[in-house]
C-alpha cells in the first residue's frame, strides 16, 4: 500500500471516538519498531518526522523508510511533517514523497499564523496531501524548539474555530496543557477546551506531548474528541533504557546488533501499548 493522507482514517477515527497514534521516527529501528507494532495490531499510523530527525536521517531515507514500512505491513499509514516551520520545508516534504505536513504557525501573531497556514493548505491539498496546524504554544522541548512551561498559552476555542474555518486544515494541534519531552509533575490537562473545539468542528483535534501522560487522563482527553495523539519521547526513553542496559552489563559488547535488537524491542512494547490505550486496535 502506498502511504496515504491523513484523510485517509482520521475522519472514522473522529466517528468511531478513538485516536490514531502518531509516532516519531529517528532512525530504522524506530520505523522498524513502529510498523511491527501496528502490524501486529492491524492498527492505522502516522510516522512524524521533526526537522531535526529529517536532517538526521536524510529526505531521501526517510521516506524510503516510511514506504518500506507500508509496502511490508499492507496498512494505512501517513508520513507526516512534525512542526514544519515554514512554507519551503513543506513543499520540500511534499515533493519528496510525503503524504501529510504539519505547519506550526503558532510563535506567529494569529492572522499571520492563518495566513501562512492556508498558503500551504492550497498547494497541499492539490498534492492529496493533509494538513495539521497549530494554535496556542505547547510548553517543553523537541529538538530545537524550546518554549518555558509559563509562556506555553493555551488555545482558545474561537479562534479555533475561526482558524479551522479560514484555513481549510485537515487537523488542528491545539495547546491544552500537555507539554513536549518528559514531565517533571503530572500535567494538567484542559478537558474543555478539547470538547468544545472538537464539537465544533468536523476535523481532528490533535494532541501534542503524549508522552508521559497518565493513561487516564488520555482516555479523558480521547473521550473528549482528540482523535490524534502524538508520542515520541517514551520511545526514545524505552529505547535509550534498553541500550544503557546491554552495555552497562557488558563493556565488550560492540556489534550495535546486540544493543539496538533490545532497543527496538522495548518500543515495540511502547507502541502496542499506545495503539491498545487510543483504541485503534483493528481498525486499519
Ligand atoms: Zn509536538
Amino acid at each position: 500500500m502506498p502511504l496515504v493522507s491523513m484523510n485517509e482514517f482520521l475522519p472514522q477515527a473522529k466517528a468511531g471516538k478513538y485516536a490514531v497514534g502518531q509516532f516519531n521516527m529517528n532512525n530504522l529501528e524506530f520505523a522498524q519498531a513502529i510498523a511491527q507494532a501496528a502490524k501486529e495490531l492491524n492498527s492505522p499510523f502516522i510516522f512524524g518526522v521533526s526537522e531535526g530527525a529529517l536532517k538526521y536521517m536524510g529526505i531521501e531515507y526517510t521516506v524510503a523508510l516510511a514506504e518500506a514500512a507500508a509496502k511490508q505491513t499492507g496498512l494505512p499509514i501517513a508520513l507526516h511533517l512534525d512542526h514544519g516551520s515554514n512554507f519551503d520545508v513543506a513543499m520540500k516534504c511534499i515533493r519528496a514523497g510525503f503524504s501529510s505536513v504539519m505547519f506550526d504557525g503558532s510563535h506567529h501573531s494569529f492572522e499571520d499564523n492563518i495566513r501562512l497556514t492556508k498558503e500551504i493548505v492550497k498547494v497541499a491539498h492539490a498534492m492529496g496531501v493533509s494538513v495539521e496546524g497549530e494554535l496556542g504554544t505547547i510548553g517543553g522541548t523537541e529538538d530545537d524548539l524550546s518554549v518555558d512551561e509559563e509562556n506555553a498559552s493555551l488555545a482558545k476555542p474561537a479562534e479555533a474555530i475561526r482558524f479551522y474555518e479560514e484555513t481549510g486544515v485537515d487537523a488542528l494541534a491545539i495547546a491544552v496543557g500537555t507539554a513536549h519531552g518528559m514531565y517533571a509533575g503530572e500535567p494538567h490537562i484542559h478537558y474543555n477546551i478539547i470538547e468544545e473545539v472538537a464539537a465544533a468542528m468536523p476535523i481532528s483535534i490533535v494532541l501534542h506531548g503524549g508522552s508521559g501522560v497518565p493513561d487516564d487522563m488520555i482516555k479523558n482527553a480521547i473521550k473528549a474528541g482528540a482523535t490524534k495523539i502524538n508520542v515520541n519521547t517514551e520511545n526514545q526513553v524505552a529505547a535509550t533504557a534498553a541500550i544503557r542496559e546491554v552495555l552497562g552489563k557488558d563493556a565488550k559488547v560492540y556489534d550495535p546488533r546486540k544493543y539496538l535488537t533490545p532497543a527496538r524491542n522495548a518500543m515495540v512494547e511502547v507502541v502496542k501499548g499506545k495503539i491498545e490505550l487510543f483504541g485503534s486496535v483493528g481498525k486499519a
